[in-house]
C-alpha cells in the first residue's frame, strides 16, 4: 500500500523550521487516545478492539497514547513533594514515565486481540525536541522507522507527550502535550487526518463540565481553536492546533466511548458561518501578581520580564498604572509556574515594593472571529459582570477575543451567564 510514498526521512517542525512538503499518505490515520480513554485495562482493551477494527476496514493506523488518567498528576505531586522549585531532566524523565506504561499495555492488548503492535518511546521513534524541559518543542521527527512498521501491518503505539534532545535527554512537551505528538506525527508523515479520541464527544461552545448547556460544534476554524487552546481550554493542546494549522492537518476530535462524528478542526474557508461569539473558554488556574510601587521607567519591566522569559515562564496579561505613590504593575502567570515566579521575584524585587499574590483566580474569555465586524461585544461582556456583581481583576482583548480574570468562586456563574448572553445555550 505504501508503494510510491514519499521518502522524506526527517520533517523539521517548530522554530525556524524548514518544511519539506510531503505527499499525503492517504491511508495513514494518526489516532491519539487521551488519559481517560486508556484509564483502565478494560478501556485499553476497547481501544485495542477499535484500532484493529479500523485497520481491518482499510486504515493504516499509527496510535499515540497518553498516560492512564490521573497518573501524570500523581507524578507531578511526588516531584513537588521532593522539590517544588526543581525543573530539569529528572522532572521530565519522571513525568514521561506514565506514557511508557500506557503504550506497553495498549500494545499488549492489541496483540492479545489478534493484531500486531509495537510500543515506541520518543527516542525510539526519533522525536527530537529542543532543551526546554517541561515545555519542549518538537524540532524533527524521523518517520522512517514508523513507516517501516506500518508497511508490515504492525501498529506503532507511540508514547505521547515526550521527546528527546540531541544529546539524549528525555523532555516533555507541556501538560496535555500528547495531542501535539499526534499532530506532529501526522504532519511529518503526511497522514490523511489526525483523530483525537477523548472523554467528551466533541469540542463544545464551552467546557461542558462548567457550562452544562454548552452545545457541540461540528466544525471549528484553526484560528478559533488556537485561541480557545491558548486561553485555557484543555480539550486540545495549543501547539497541536498551531502545527495543524501550519501543515493543514485536519483534526478530528471524537469520543473514545461512542461512535459519533465529533468535531472537525479545519481552515476558516471551510466554515459555513462565523457567529459573533462561538465559544466561552476558561482557564481555571491563573495567578495574579501585584507589585507596588515598582521603580519608575521601563528599565525594571524590561529586566523583570526578561528574567521571567529566561525561566520559560509564560506571562499572560500585563497592566500598569500610576498614582501619586508610584507605578503599579500587575501581571498573571499559570499556576504551575508560580513556584518559579516567586523564587525569581524574591531575587529581583527590592524591599520597598510590596508583592501581592492572588491565587485561586480564573480567566474567562469569549471568542469569535465574527467579533471583528461586530461592535458592542465588549459592552455586552462587561454588562454581565455588572449584573452578576463579579469583580474583574485584569482584562485583555484582541480582535477575536475578550478575557477577564475573576475569582475562581465566580467562574461558573459568570461563564453560564456569558454563554447565555451570546446565544450559545442549547
Ligand atoms: P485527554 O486526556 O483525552 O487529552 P483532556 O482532559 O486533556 O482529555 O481534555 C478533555 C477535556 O477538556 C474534557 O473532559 C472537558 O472537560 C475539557 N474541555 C474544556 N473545554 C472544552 C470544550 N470547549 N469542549 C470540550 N471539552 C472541553
Ligand atoms: N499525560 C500528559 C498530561 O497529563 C500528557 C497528555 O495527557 O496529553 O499532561
Ligand atoms: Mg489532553
Amino acid at each position: 500500500v505504501l508503494k510510491g510514498i514519499s521518502c522524506f526521512i526527517v520533517c523539521v517542525l517548530g522554530y525556524g523550521a524548514m518544511y519539506e512538503p510531503i505527499k499525503t499518505n492517504s491511508a495513514i490515520v494518526v489516532k491519539k487516545f487521551g488519559g481517560t480513554s486508556v484509564g483502565s485495562l478494560e478501556r485499553i482493551a476497547n481501544v485495542a478492539a477499535r484500532v484493529i477494527a479500523d485497520q481491518k476496514a482499510g486504515e493504516l493506523p499509527i496510535v499515540v497514547a497518553s498516560a492512564m488518567s490521573g497518573e501524570t498528576n500523581r507524578l507531578v505531586k511526588m516531584a513537588n513533594e521532593v522539590d517544588p522549585y526543581y525543573r530539569g531532566p529528572a522532572y521530565d524523565m519522571l513525568l514521561a514515565s506514565g506514557e511508557q506504561v500506557a503504550i506497553s499495555l495498549l500494545a499488549m492488548a492489541i496483540e492479545k486481540a489478534g493484531g500486531k503492535a509495537v510500543p515506541l518511546l520518543a527516542h525510539q521513534v526519533g522525536i527530537q525536541t529542543d532543551t526546554i524541559f517541561s515545555k519542549a518543542r518538537i524540532v524533527s521527527i524521523d518517520t522512517k522507522k514508523l513507516l517501516s512498521y506500518v508497511e508490515k501491518g504492525i501498529v506503532p503505539v507511540v508514547a505521547g507527550f515526550q521527546g528527546v534532545t540531541a544529546d539524549d535527554q528525555i523532555t516533555t512537551l507541556g501538560r496535555g502535550g500528547s495531542d501535539t505528538t499526534a499532530v506532529a506525527l501526522a504532519a511529518a508523515i503526511g497522514a490523511r487526518e489526525c483523530e483525537i479520541y477523548t472523554d467528551v464527544p466533541a469540542v463544545f461552545s464551552a467546557d461542558p463540565r462548567l457550562v452544562p448547556r454548552a452545545r457541540e460544534l461540528s466544525r471549528i476554524s484553526f484560528e478559533e481553536m488556537m485561541e480557545m487552546a491558548s486561553l485555557g481550554s484543555k480539550v486540545l493542546h495549543f501547539r497541536s492546533v498551531e502545527i495543524a494549522a501550519k501543515y493543514k492537518i485536519n483534526i478530528h476530535l471524537r469520543s473514545s466511548f461512542e461512535a459519533r462524528e465529533g468535531t472537525w478542526v479545519v481552515s476558516e474557508d471551510k466554515m459555513l458561518e462565523n457567529p459573533v461569539v462561538s465559544s466561552v473558554t476558561h482557564d481555571p488556574s491563573t495567578v495574579v501578581i501585584k507589585l507596588y510601587p515598582v521603580p519608575e521607567g521601563v528599565g525594571f519591566l524590561a529586566d523583570l520580564f526578561t528574567q521571567l522569559a529566561e525561566k520559560n515562564i509564560v506571562v499572560d496579561i500585563i497592566t500598569q498604572s500610576f498614582d501619586d505613590r508610584g507605578q503599579r504593575l500587575n501581571f498573571s502567570v499559570p499556576e504551575e509556574d508560580l513556584a518559579q515566579t516567586e523564587l525569581l521575584l524574591a531575587k529581583v524585587v527590592k524591599k520597598e515594593t510590596s508583592v501581592e499574590i492572588m491565587r485561586e483566580m480564573s480567566k474567562i474569555s469569549v471568542i469569535g472571529v465574527g467579533m471583528k465586524n461586530h461592535p458592542g461585544v465588549a459592552a455586552r461582556f462587561f454588562q454581565i459582570f455588572k449584573k452578576q456583581e463579579v469583580p474583574v481583576h485584569l482584562v485583555t482583548t484582541s480582535d477575536i477575543k475578550i478575557s477577564a480574570v475573576v475569582d475562581k468562586d465566580n467562574l461558573k456563574r459568570v461563564a453560564e451567564a456569558l454563554h447565555k448572553e451570546f446565544d450559545l445555550d442549547v
